[in-house]
């Protein structure tokens, strides 16, 4: 369960550099889905699926993901701690 923050832990720095990267290893190594394309070609963030793994902002090597973990009391909440 994700308890959702008005403001998103993510954001995508420029979308254009989102455009015309090729690969977007975000969209494959995220395990919650969270990246996906739009059809303007830019980078939608679902960041109220996100597990907080880390793993978008290590294969960005464009260093394009503003990273942050959400604030206390929101984010991911496992049910066993
Ligand atoms: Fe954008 Fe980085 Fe994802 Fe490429 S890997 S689509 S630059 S966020
Ligand atoms: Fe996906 Fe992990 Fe990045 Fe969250 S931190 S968006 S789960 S890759």
């Amino acid at each position: 369960m994700f308890i959702r923050h008005v403001d998103s832990h993510l954001r995508v720095r420029d979308q254009e550099i989102c455009r015309s990267c090729v690969l977007r290893p975000c969209v494959n190594v995220c395990p919650a889905g969270v990246y996906s394309y739009c059809e303007d070609g830019g980078l939608s963030v679902a960041y109220e699926n996100c597990l907080e793994c880390g793993s978008c902002k290590i294969v960005c090597e464009f260093d394009n993901i503003d990273w942050s973990y959400p604030a206390g009391g929101f984010g991911v909440d496992y049910m066993w701690g």
